[in-house]
C-alpha cells in the first residue's frame, strides 16, 4: 500500500538500539526507511544494525547533551540529504519513593525524558521544513495518565512529552510536520526486566490488569511507528495513542 510506504525516507530513533526504539525501527526498516539508531550503548546498536540488515546506520547522541542532540541530527542529514522521521524513545527512570529523590536525580529523569524529546524535536525542524513534511514521534507512557508513587519524576517528563507533542503539532501543523505520542502499556524490555525484579509481584499484577493477558512486546510497536510516520497519518497530529493491550481502559 503506497500509503505505508516510507522508501527514500530517513528515519532517525533515540534509544533505537533495542527494546521498544529497535521494535519501531524494524518496522520503519521494513516500510523501505533509511533507520539512523542513535544512542549511547555502541555494542547493543552494533547487534541492532545486524537485524535491520542493509537498512540502518549508527550515530552517537547522548541526549542529556544539548550539542549531541544537535551533532546526531546534523550528521544524518548531511550524510543522508534529508531527514524525514524522528523517534523520540530514549528514556530512564530512577525508581524511588518522591521524598528519596535528589534534584539531581529529577533532573536525570526529566531531561532524558523530555528535554532531550525538545532538543532533538527542535533540531529537526530545519531539515522537515526545507523537505516541506515531517513526522515526529514520541514516547509516553501509562505514566503520561496515570501516577505511580515509584515514578515522580518519570510521570511529570511522560505527561509532560504529550504536552510538548500537542504545541508542536499545533505550531508546525501548517509546515506540514505531525508530532503525535505513544503510549506503551507494560513492555518486556530491559527497562521493565530492571523493574520487575525490584518490585515483587510486578509481573503477576501487570497480566491481571491487562485485558489482552499479557506483556507487550518491542515488536507490537512496529505498526504504529509505521502509521505515524507515512502519509497514511497526515491528518493525525497532537494525539497520544495508547498501544497498552488495553490497560488504560480497563474499570
Ligand atoms: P530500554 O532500556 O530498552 O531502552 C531505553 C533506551 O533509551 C536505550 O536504548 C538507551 O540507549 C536510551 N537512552 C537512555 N538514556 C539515554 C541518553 N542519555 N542518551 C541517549 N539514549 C539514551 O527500555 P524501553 O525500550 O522499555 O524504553 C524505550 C522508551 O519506552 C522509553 O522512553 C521508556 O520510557 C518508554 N516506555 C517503556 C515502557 C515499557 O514497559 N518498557 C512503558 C512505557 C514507556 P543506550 O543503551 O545507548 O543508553
Amino acid at each position: 500500500m503506497t500509503n505505508f510506504d516510507l522508501s527514500n525516507r530517513v528515519a532517525l530513533v533515540t534509544g533505537g538500539n533495542g527494546g521498544i526504539g529497535l521494535g519501531m525501527a524494524k518496522g520503519l526498516a521494513s516500510a523501505g526507511a533509511t533507520v539512523v539508531i542513535a544512542g549511547r550503548n555502541k555494542v547493543k546498536a552494533q547487534a541492532a544494525l545486524q537485524v535491520l540488515g542493509g537498512r540502518g546506520a549508527f550515530v552517537e547522541l547522548d541526549v542529556l547533551k544539548e550539542e549531541s542532540c544537535r551533532a546526531a541530527v546534523a550528521q544524518t542529514a548531511e550524510r543522508w540529504g534529508r531527514l524525514d522521521i524522528l523517534v523520540n524513545n530514549a528514556g530512564t527512570t530512577v525508581r524511588k519513593q518522591p521524598q528519596d529523590l535528589s534534584a539531581q536525580e529529577w533532573h536525570q529523569v526529566m531531561d532524558t525524558n523530555l528535554t532531550g524529546a525538545f532538543l532533538c524535536s527542535q533540531a529537526v525542524y530545519p531539515h522537515m521544513l526545507r523537505g516541506g513534511a515531517g513526522k515526529i514521534i514520541n514516547i509516553g507512557s501509562m505514566m503520561s495518565v496515570f501516577g505511580s508513587s515509584y515514578a515522580t519524576p518519570y510521570a511529570a517528563s511522560k505527561g509532560g512529552i504529550v504536552q510538548m507533542a500537542r504545541s508542536f503539532a499545533v505550531a508546525w501543523a501548517k509546515d506540514n510536520i505531525q508530532v503525535n505520542t505513544i503510549l506503551p502499556g507494560w513492555i518486556d524490555t530491559d527497562l521493565t526486566r530492571a523493574a520487575r525484579e525490584q518490585v515483587p509481584g510486578l509481573h503477576e499484577k501487570v497480566l491481571a490488569r491487562t485485558p489482552a493477558q499479557r506483556w507487550g512486546d518491542p515488536a507490537d510497536f512496529a505498526g504504529i511507528a509505521v502509521f505515524l510516520a507515512s502519509p497514511a497519518s497526515d491528518f493525525v497530529t497532537g494525539a497520544a495513542i495508547a498501544v497498552d493491550g488495553g490497560y488504560s481502559v480497563m474499570a
